[in-house]
Parts: structure tokens; C-alpha cells; sequence
């Protein structure tokens, strides 16, 4: 007979959306239990965002430090202690994991190590703990999370052809890096080992590095790429690889002719092609949850699937896949589980990108801005014209403004330089606000700081930036 334990909340997966679930209901009032298959922390917290922020922040020190000649200082003998490096980012992690544990503990819920399967629409079955477990449950959210899209001819062996979890634990850097995929996670891994050493190419089948993103704000991160040495293979297809005697040889095709190089060679691969949602190991039939063709599971405003009492969160609910939007999701899904009137109704969601320099972009974009019949001013300010920009000697990049003609209305912002992931956060609060163009430009923004371009790309778009001959559309 398995253990049987009754819960109010049952939430699957520990992750952004399953552990914040979790606690939100807590603090709410309801006994809750979360199974984790892993350890808590899910991909964000283990082998997503934190790992890899410590070792692009790391990266970016040592490529700082051989960049400070023109301040005067220059450091012989610099060297990277890669192991150490490793070492030092696995301790962030263990911090913040450790730190999830302990939350969910002080909060009072139970967290319960091993795999959850529905058997039912009011139970799961657990497997992977010490004796069969069997939890019931009123209310159960589901936040399983993603894992990384195989590509056909390149399967991971964990060393040489890797995930972005096989990148992130390198034993050494490899002397030359193939990036298939020129998406967000390739572009942030690959600019991090190109500035601890290695030689990187990236293969991307679009036209465009960062699909989906405004291509003026890539242009700026394309240039710096291949400032460092990175060479970027646009509508270019890997078709295969083969090991050419301990290096291995990429087999690449473009688009339409074969006039570029048919191969590359390197020591290692990192395959980010995109993530597939992890809900085929769920037994979602048993408790009667639908997904759509992409494995996705459909949700409501309150994150509900069409199972009322099992609601979807994170990655497997669609949308972008980022932690923030999850937080957020399980809030909702918590919210709404202990009564209170939440929805999942966000003006935006920010998109940050940890390139070189950074993109962060919220709200719409010029062309979606007109696609929903807005009449729009757009505002530009450059970082070259902003004084802490100078002193931090990071000048590359702007920021970007889209209101409302005559409304005056904050649209959408994107950022793409220097702290733009922490600069997207004024531009949030603006466009959930419904901030005008006064709000934010008779808002004291301190000096000197980055955060002053934000300020003056919002007056640009009325032609009323102060440090910059900017001009509005007309
Ligand atoms: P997850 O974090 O994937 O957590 C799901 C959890 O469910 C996992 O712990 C898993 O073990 C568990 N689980 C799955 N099935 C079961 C089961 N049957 N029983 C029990 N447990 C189960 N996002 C950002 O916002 N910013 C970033 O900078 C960023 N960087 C990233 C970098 C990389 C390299 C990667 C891979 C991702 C990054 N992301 C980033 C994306 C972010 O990690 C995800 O969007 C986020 O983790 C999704 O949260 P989640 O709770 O939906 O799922």
C-alpha cells in the first residue's frame, strides 16, 4: 500500500512557477505539498539563469580587465582559473537553492522528492521516494518546466555535442565553440566563452541573430560579436557533424547556394535550438488535461486548464519562456486557488537578453505599435551621449521609445547597451502605469546615471531631448 497523503495544493515541479505557487499559497493560508523531481531551484536556479549570469558576469570581468589599457590599467600575467570559476558559480547556485529549500520550510510546506504522474484527476502517484507515494489533492498546479529541443544528427553526449546545461559545466574552455542556434541562450553562452578564450562560430538558419528581436538592437550586438571574433553563419543549416580525428567537423549548408564554407571545425558543440515543454511524462490523460499539438497546455486568465481544479504555470502554459512570467503565473495560480479575484493580464512582459551589450525590450514594438493601429512617435537617445555611460566606458547602443502620437502614451521601450536588464525595469513600471511622456520626463532621474537615457529617449519622441539633437518622427 503507498503512503497516502491529503493536500489542499498539490503544485508539480519546483521551479520559478512551482516553488513561488507554492509559497504565495502558503502565505495564504492553504497546506501545500510540491513534488520536485530534481533539486528546488528548477532550470532558472540550476542550469538556466543564475549559471549562466555568473559565468557571463565572470567572463565579462576578464574581458573588462584586458579592455582597461585606455584607463591606465593594464594587468600582466592575467589568468582564468576555469575550474575555480566553475567552483565559484556552482556556490551561487547552491546559495540560492538552498535558499528555495529554506523558504518553503519556514512557510510550512511540505516538499516531497521523486516524480509526480497523474493516476486521476484528484491524485498523483510518486515515484523515485523511499516508499510509493500517493497524494490527493483539491487543487493541483502543474509547473514542469521545459527541456532543450534535440536537433537530428547531433545528439548529446554530454561533453562534446551539449545542451546549454552540458555548456555551463564545461570542464575546460574549449578552444573552438559551434553555436547551433543564434537564439538568446546561444548568443549569451557563446559571447561568455569568446571572452574567456574561445574561438566561436555561430549557425543560424533565419536571416537574422535573435529572431523575433528588433533587428536595430541586433546589429549593435552583431558587431560587437564579430569585433571578438565570432564568426556568424546567417541562413545556414548544420546538417551533421563528424569526429575528423579529436576535433569535429560541423556540416553546414546556405541557404540557396553553397558559396560560404561547408564545414566548421571545433573541439565542441552547444546545440540551443529552443525548448519543448515537459508535460509528456505527466500522464495528463488520466486526470483528463488537454495540450495542444506542441505538448502546451492551454490556460485562462487565472491559469486554469480546462480541468477547473489543475491550473498550468511556467514554461508548459505557452507564452514566453521565462522565469518572471512564471513568478508571476504562480502568483495568479495561487491567488485564484485560495479565492481571491487574480488574473494573468500583464501590459508586458520584459524580454532580457544577456549579449554584449545587453538587450531589454517591454511593450510593443514600432511595427506591432502600428500593426494595432497606433499612430506613433518614436525616441532615440544613444549611451554615447550619456555621461555615466562614458565613465563606465560602455558606450555602444540606445535607448528606443514608442508612444502614442497624440495620446502621448508609453508603447513600448527597448534597450539594447550597458544595464539595459536593470533599465527595462523603469520602462515596465511606465507602460503597467499607463505612464504619459510627462510622468517619466518630469520624473528626477539621479546624474550620472544610465538611467538617463531612458528619461531622454521618452522626451526625444517630442522632440525635447535635453543632450541630444533627437528629433520626433513625423
Ligand atoms: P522549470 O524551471 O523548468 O522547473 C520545472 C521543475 O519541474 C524542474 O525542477 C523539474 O525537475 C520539475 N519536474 C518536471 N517534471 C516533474 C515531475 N513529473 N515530477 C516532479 N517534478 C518535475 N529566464 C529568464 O527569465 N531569464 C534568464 O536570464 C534566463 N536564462 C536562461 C538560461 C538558460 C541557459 C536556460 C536553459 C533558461 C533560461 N531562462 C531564463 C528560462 C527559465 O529558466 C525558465 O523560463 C524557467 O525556469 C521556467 O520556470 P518553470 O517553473 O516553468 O520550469
Amino acid at each position: 500500500m503507498p503512503t497516502i497523503v491529503k493536500t489542499e495544493v498539490l503544485v508539480i515541479g519546483a521551479g520559478p512557477g512551482g516553488y513561488v505557487a507554492a509559497l504565495r499559497a502558503a502565505q495564504l493560508g492553504k497546506k501545500v505539498v510540491v513534488v520536485e523531481r530534481d533539486k528546488p531551484g528548477g532550470t532558472c536556479l540550476n542550469v538556466g539563469c543564475i549559471p549562466s549570469k555568473a559565468l557571463i558576469t565572470a567572463a565579462k570581468l576578464v574581458d573588462k580587465i584586458r579592455e582597461a589599457g585606455e584607463m591606465g590599467i593594464t594587468v600582466e600575467g592575467l589568468k582564468v582559473d576555469f575550474a575555480r570559476m566553475q567552483a565559484w558559480k556552482e556556490g551561487v547556485v547552491g546559495k540560492l537553492t538552498g535558499g528555495v529549500k529554506q523558504l518553503l520550510k519556514a512557510a510550512g510546506v511540505t516538499l516531497v522528492t521523486g516524480e509526480a504522474r497523474f493516476v486521476s484527476p484528484r491524485a498523483v502517484e510518486v515515484v523515485g521516494t523511499t516508499e510509493p507515494t500517493r497524494i490527493e489533492f483539491d487543487a493541483c498546479i502543474v509547473a514542469t518546466g521545459s527541456r532543450p529541443v534535440q536537433v537530428p544528427g547531433f545528439a548529446f553526449d554530454g561533453k562534446r555535442v551539449v545542451d546549454s546545461t552540458g555548456a555551463l559545466a564545461f570542464a575546460k574552455v574549449p578552444d573552438r565553440l559551434c553555436v547551433i542556434g543564434g537564439g538568446y541562450i546561444g548568443l549569451e553562452t557563446g559571447t561568455a566563452y569568446a571572452k574567456l578564450g574561445s574561438k566561436i562560430t555561430v549557425v543560424e538558419m533565419t536571416e537574422h541573430l535573435l529572431p523575433g528581436t528588433d533587428p536595430d538592437l541586433v546589429t549593435i550586438v552583431e558587431r560587437k560579436l564579430k569585433k571578438k571574433g565570432v564568426a556568424v553563419h546567417l541562413k545556414t543549416r548544420a546538417k551533421g557533424f563528424e569526429d575528423a580525428g579529436g576535433a569535429l567537423r560541423v556540416a553546414i549548408e546556405a541557404e540557396g547556394h553553397a558559396s560560404g564554407p561547408s564545414t566548421v571545425e571545433c573541439d565542441a558543440i552547444l546545440v540551443t535550438v529552443g525548448r519543448a515543454p515537459v508535460t509528456d511524462t505527466l500522464d495528463l490523460a488520466r486526470a483528463g488535461v488537454k495540450t495542444d499539438a506542441k505538448g502546451f497546455i492551454p490556460v485562462d486568465e487565472a491559469r486554469r486548464t480546462n480541468v477547473p481544479h489543475i491550473y498550468a504555470i511556467g514554461d508548459i502554459a505557452g507564452g514566453p519562456m521565462l522565469a518572471h512570467k512564471a513568478y508571476r503565473e504562480g502568483e495568479v495560480a495561487a491567488e485564484v486557488i485560495a479565492g481571491k479575484k487574480s488574473a494573468f493580464d500583464p501590459r508586458c512582459i520584459p524580454a532580457v537578453i544577456f549579449t554584449d551589450p545587453e538587450i531589454a525590450y517591454a511593450g510593443l514594438s514600432e511595427p506591432e505599435a502600428r500593426a494595432a493601429g497606433r499612430d506613433v512617435l518614436i525616441g532615440k537617445f544613444a549611451f554615447s551621449a550619456n555621461g555615466r555611460a562614458l565613465t563606465a566606458a560602455e558606450t555602444d547602443g540606445f535607448v528606443k521609445v514608442v508612444v502614442g502620437r497624440e495620446e502621448h502614451d508609453i508603447l513600448g521601450v527597448a534597450i539594447v547597451g550597458p544595464e539595459a536588464s536593470d533599465l527595462i525595469a523603469e520602462a515596465c513600471l511606465a507602460i503597467e502605469m499607463g505612464a504619459l511622456v510627462p510622468d517619466v520626463a518630469l520624473t528626477i532621474h539621479a546624474h550620472p546615471t544610465l538611467s538617463e537615457t531612458v528619461a531622454e529617449a521618452v522626451r526625444a519622441a517630442v522632440g525635447e531631448a535635453l543632450h541630444a539633437a533627437a528629433k520626433p518622427s513625423r
